[in-house]
C-alpha cells in the first residue's frame, strides 16, 4: 500500500524538517519526497506519533506563471536552440542536468548579440501569449485560497506585459507579481524574499510552487520556503535529476493535487 508514495521518486530527499502528517497516508497520489529509508522511519514515527500533529503554518503561496498558472505552450528547447544555436545548446544541456538558464547566458554576451537573442525570446513568448490558457484547477485553487485569506504572489521570468495579460484573462490578482524586470530574477531568492517582506511573513510560512526545478524550486529553497514542484508529465522522475542541488519538499502532478496537499498537510492561517 505504500508503493505509490515512493515509486519513482525515491531519489529525492526532503531537505526541510516537517512534521509528518497522517493524512499523507490517505492521499498516496500526493508525492512527498522521501527516500526509502526515511520513508521507513516516517512510517515508524507515525505509529508512535500524536494523532493530531502540529502542521506547518502557511500564510502565503507564491506561484510561477508559465507552465504553472498557465498551460505550457512555449517550446523552451526550440527557443534555446534558436538563441544558442544547436551545437551550443547540446553542449550546455549536457553539462547542466537541471536545465538551461537562458537569460543568464545572454547576460554575458555583447549588446548586439544580446538584442538579437531577446528578439528571438520575445517572439517565442508572443506565440505563448497568443495561445495563453489558464491551467486547469487554477481558478478553484485561488477561490480556495481566497476563502482562507491566504496571500497569493507570483514570480515569473517572463515580461510584465505577459503578467498583465495573464491577470486580464484570469480575472484574479496576484500581489506582488514580479516579472523579469525585477532583478535579480529566479533562481535568485531575491524576488521571493521581497514578496515575504512585503507581506510581513517569514519565508518558512510560504509555499513556492512551480514547474521548474532549476528556477522555482531553487528560488524557493534558497529563500527558505516550502517548495512544491508541479510535474504534470513525470519528467522529473528521470534519474538525471537525482543529483540536482535543490530538491523540492513536495511534488504534485496537478494544481488539484496541490490544493489537496495544502488543505491536508498545512495549517492555513493568514
Ligand atoms: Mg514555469
Amino acid at each position: 500500500m505504500f508503493h505509490p508514495i515512493h515509486n519513482g521518486t525515491n531519489h529525492f530527499v526532503p531537505t526541510q524538517t516537517q512534521t509528518p502528517n497522517l493524512n499523507l497516508m490517505l492521499h498516496p497520489y500526493l508525492t512527498p519526497l522521501f527516500t526509502r529509508a526515511s520513508f521507513r522511519s516516517l512510517t515508524m514515527s507515525l505509529l508512535h506519533s500524536n494523532p493530531n500533529p502540529i502542521k506547518t503554518r502557511i500564510r502565503g503561496v507564491v506561484f510561477d506563471m508559465d507552465g504553472t498558472l498557465t498551460v505550457p505552450v512555449i517550446d523552451f528547447p526550440a527557443m534555446y536552440k534558436a538563441v544558442l544555436g544547436k551545437d551550443q545548446y547540446f553542449k550546455i544541456i549536457g553539462s547542466s542536468p537541471s536545465g538551461i538558464d537562458i537569460l543568464h547566458h545572454i547576460e554575458q554576451w555583447s549588446p548586439d548579440k544580446q538584442q538579437k537573442a531577446y528578439e528571438i525570446i520575445a517572439d517565442f513568448e508572443q506565440q505563448g501569449l497568443d495561445r495563453l490558457q489558464i491551467m486547469p484547477g487554477a481558478a478553484d485553487l485561488c477561490d480556495f485560497l481566497n476563502s482562507r485569506n491566504i496571500r497569493r504572489g507570483l514570480i515569473t521570468r517572463n515580461v510584465k506585459s505577459a503578467v498583465d495579460l495573464f491577470h486580464e484573462k484570469f480575472g484574479m490578482s496576484f500581489s506582488p507579481a514580479l516579472s523579469r524586470e525585477f532583478r535579480p530574477y529566479k533562481p535568485d531568492p531575491a524576488p521571493l524574499l521581497h514578496i515575504c517582506s512585503t507581506w510581513g511573513v517569514e519565508p518558512t510560512e510560504v509555499v513556492m510552487i512551480g514547474d521548474s526545478l532549476k528556477d522555482d524550486v531553487a528560488c524557493g529553497k534558497r529563500a527558505g520556503a516550502v517548495t512544491c514542484l508541479l510535474d504534470e508529465t513525470g519528467r522529473y522522475d528521470s534519474p538525471k535529476y537525482a543529483n540536482v542541488e535543490h530538491k523540492p519538499d513536495y511534488k504534485v502532478s496537478s494544481l488539484a493535487q496541490f490544493h489537496l496537499l495544502l488543505e491536508s498537510n498545512f495549517d492555513l492561517t493568514p
